[in-house]
């Protein structure tokens, strides 16, 4: 089930079982839902601290018969969605005074944005800068504000869960809200494959026609939004039908935006007709955020949702959850929603006992990866910190490299001074290591190994 089934069916439950339904259930608005936690948004600033006090016992019971089983919710304010809100409002109200234009000035923004097919989850402001994602962030920006002006395609790449939805969809909703006349569609490129498929395998008389007006609804934009392009690979029919719609809409001065877990080049299967096209414009990578980053985003989701905690709750949490910006929020939608649940202060006690089990990232030292890289290759620790450049010594030093900062999270200064080398030796040898990690299987699985010995020590 999807967020929007969770939510309509539980609402049906809560109109019966709150007496205030109309003023503060009703309104909520579910964006998305990961298993565990559903996130609703409000436009009311106080709404989230009133309902948890007042309705929390009668929603928790509503979302565990619609979901069937037990789940957890959070509530955030959310400033777009409230100024939308009170414009619809004022729509509204004028509608009732002048009935005849009332068609005309329907042209409401929240139409716009379901059309557009983005969630409200995602949004300029929410979303924190750090270094790791600096020049992207400032790219999207400028792309946001001069659309088809500046870097058209903008291509986004890096790896899963830092963001690149996140900020896709954020230049999405800053044209719906502050250039309504544009028309934006966002599309993951899994789901554009199955509706041209769909639409090519279904016969009938109407078939053409069919195909035309799926071409029409990408080409007929002004901004069009391709997360996760990388699907394509090797699906020749799709990639012909992108390459077609890329042309039409650059060739027409329409913006395009892209995003992909790796370059262009690295996806051995793309013609180089649409490599070329994707690089035409500005790429920019995302990478795994720095410790303080971590802890920015932890503090602005504690913010946003209204949850109080300690600055060490969010150390802890961002010291043991390294590598991924979605791993990071699960583990804070986590422990709010187990200490919502027991009814407990969200201490750094609590947390630890809520996590503890699933990692302890933060007490592997830089020691303890490189013995295992070295047990693994047959090199001992001294070889790695010599000047030994034979190849086994050195292709196994970037991989201990690159494992101590992903799983230590210390800093290349740190590792450096380790492995006696210089810092921007340490960056070579990670980029290497991530880089080759996105083509080479057989490295994965090296990688993998290690880690698994790193975490049996
Ligand atoms: P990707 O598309 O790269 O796999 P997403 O955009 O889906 O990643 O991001 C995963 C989660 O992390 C989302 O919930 C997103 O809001 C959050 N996120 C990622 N980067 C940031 C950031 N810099 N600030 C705030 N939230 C972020
Ligand atoms: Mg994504």
């Amino acid at each position: 089930m999807d967020e929007k089934e969770i939510w309509s069916k539980a609402k049906e439950e809560l109109a019966q079982t709150v007496p205030t339904y109309k003023m503060w259930i009703e309104p909520l608005e579910a964006v998305s839902f990961d298993g565990n936690i559903l996130t609703l948004i409000t436009a009311h600033a106080l709404a989230p601290q009133a309902i948890k006090s007042q309705h929390n016992t009668k929603i928790l019971e509503a979302l565990k018969h619609s979901a069937g089983q037990d789940i957890s919710y959070n509530i955030i304010f959310d400033e777009e969605f409230a100024e939308r809100y009170r414009r619809e409002k004022k729509k509204e109200l004028q509608k009732t005074k002048n009935t005849d234009n009332s068609d005309k000035m329907l042209d409401n923004l929240a139409q716009m944005q379901s059309s557009a097919n983005l969630n409200l989850k995602y949004k300029f402001s929410n979303f924190v800068v750090g270094e790791n994602n600096r020049f992207a962030h400032a790219a999207a920006l400028a792309v946001a504000q001069s659309p088809a002006k500046k870097y058209n395609p903008l291509f986004i790449y890096g790896a899963s869960g830092l963001g690149k939805t996140h900020l896709m969809q954020a230049i999405g909703h800053y044209i719906v809200f502050n250039k309504p006349k544009l028309k934006v569609k966002y599309i993951k490129t899994e789901e554009y494959y199955n509706e041209y498929i769909k639409n090519l395998q279904t016969g009938g008389n109407d078939k053409t026609n069919r195909m035309d007006k799926f071409r029409q609804k990408y080409r007929n934009v002004d901004v069009l939004l391709i997360d996760d392009i990388q699907f394509i690979e090797s699906k020749t029919r799709t990639m012909e039908e992108i390459f077609h719609t890329f042309d039409s809409l650059h060739n027409n001065n329409k913006q395009i935006v892209i995003t992909s877990d790796r370059l262009p080049k690295d996806i051995p299967t793309l013609p180089d007709r649409l490599r070329t096209r994707f690089e035409m414009g500005l790429m920019v990578d995302i990478m795994p955020p720095e410790f303080e980053t971590r802890v920015a985003i932890l503090k602005n989701l504690a913010q946003n949702a209204n949850v109080k905690t300690d600055q060490d709750v969010l150390e802890y949490i961002a010291e043991n959850f390294i590598n991924n910006v979605r791993e990071l929020e699960g583990a804070f939608n986590k422990v709010s929603a187990y200490a919502d649940i027991e009814k407990s202060d969200l201490t750094l006690a609590f947390a630890k006992r809520v996590l503890n089990c699933e990692s302890r990232k933060s007490e592997i030292s830089i020691e303890d990866v490189a013995k295992s890289a070295g047990e693994y290759f047959g090199v001992t620790v001294n070889d790695f910190k010599s000047s030994a450049r034979n190849q086994r010594v050195s292709s196994a030093r970037h991989i201990a490299v690159y494992l101590s900062r992903e799983i230590t999270g210390r800093s290349f200064e740190s590792i450096a001074e380790y492995f006696n080398k210089k810092h921007t030796t340490m960056l070579y040898s990670y980029d290497k290591i991530k880089n080759d990690l996105k083509v080479n299987k057989k490295l994965e699985n090296t990688v993998s190994e290690i880690k698994r010995m790193i975490n049996h020590v």
